[in-house]
């Protein structure tokens, strides 16, 4: 079944509509997920570069979804440029930006999609998992199955989503950490922040994990995994 995220806390009362700042609410994850996050900040798993490969797939799939409602409902494109994906890093700090201009999601979808496990990739996954572990136990499962948005923690110790569905007016944050087991979500203020369209997620690396952040990195990684995506993917590139 379905499962949502129970709030259960919040910095600010929902009321309290003359606050300047929207509040941040606190939401626990699915013990699904929770067990599939402790898994990957924990293991062994070494080939950690698949966050890309995993994170460009999510970004092409939001377009596709767009680029087909918008048959039906051209109104949906107007605005928000191109289809495309773009990745920016600062390699100096050691953060990633992969911006889509797909279909990005609304804040309920935004608990649906990111505290729960609805989709059968990942349910695969901890089935086989547990399978394995009966059996003794095998880290590639990783590698095997995708554990597709969660992968960002394989390499980050923080995430940011900053997302806007042409559904709401609104552009909504989820902001998780690793070996935490809630996340937030609060709406989007910053002027500077805000998108048309899409979907804006930043990876703020952990301390092993910065060499990530180098464009060449970044782009030999998009060569090698994610060269049949169908968008354009704009790399950043530092001026020789
Ligand atoms: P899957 O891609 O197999 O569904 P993921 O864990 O990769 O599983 O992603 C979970 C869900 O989160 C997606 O199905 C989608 O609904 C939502 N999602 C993730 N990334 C994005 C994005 N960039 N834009 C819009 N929705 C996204
Ligand atoms: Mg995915």
């Amino acid at each position: 079944g379905l499962y949502f995220g129970n709030r259960y806390e919040s910095t600010a009362a929902a009321s309290d509509t003359s606050s300047a700042t929207p509040p941040v609410e606190k939401y626990e994850y699915q013990a699904e997920v929770s067990r599939l996050m402790d898994l990957i900040v924990n293991s062994l798993y070494s080939n950690k570069e698949v966050f890309l490969r995993e994170l460009i797939s999510n970004a092409s799939d939001a377009l596709d979804k767009l680029r087909f409602l918008s048959v039906t409902d051209p109104e949906l494109l107007k605005g928000g440029g191109d289809l495309d994906i773009r990745i920016q890093s600062d390699k100096d700090n050691g953060i990633i930006n992969i911006t889509d201009s797909g279909i990005g999601m609304t804040r309920e979808e935004l608990v649906d999609c990111l505290g729960t496990i609805a989709q059968s990739g990942t349910s695969k996954f901890l089935k086989a998992l547990k399978d394995s572990k009966d059996a003794g136990g095998d880290n590639n499962l990783i590698g095997q199955f995708g554990v597709g948005f969660y992968s960002a923690f394989l390499v980050a110790d923080r995430v940011v989503v900053s997302t806007k569905s042409p559904k709401s007016d609104k552009q909504y944050i989820w902001q998780g950490e690793a070996n935490a087991s809630s996340y937030t979500i609060q709406e989007e203020t910053d002027p500077e922040k805000i998108l048309p369209r899409g979907t804006r997620l930043t990876l703020y690396l952990k301390r092993d994990d910065k060499g990530f952040a180098h464009p060449e990195r970044i782009q030999k990684l998009v060569k090698n995994y994610s060269q049949f995506v169908s968008f354009p993917i704009y790399t950043w590139q530092e001026k020789g």
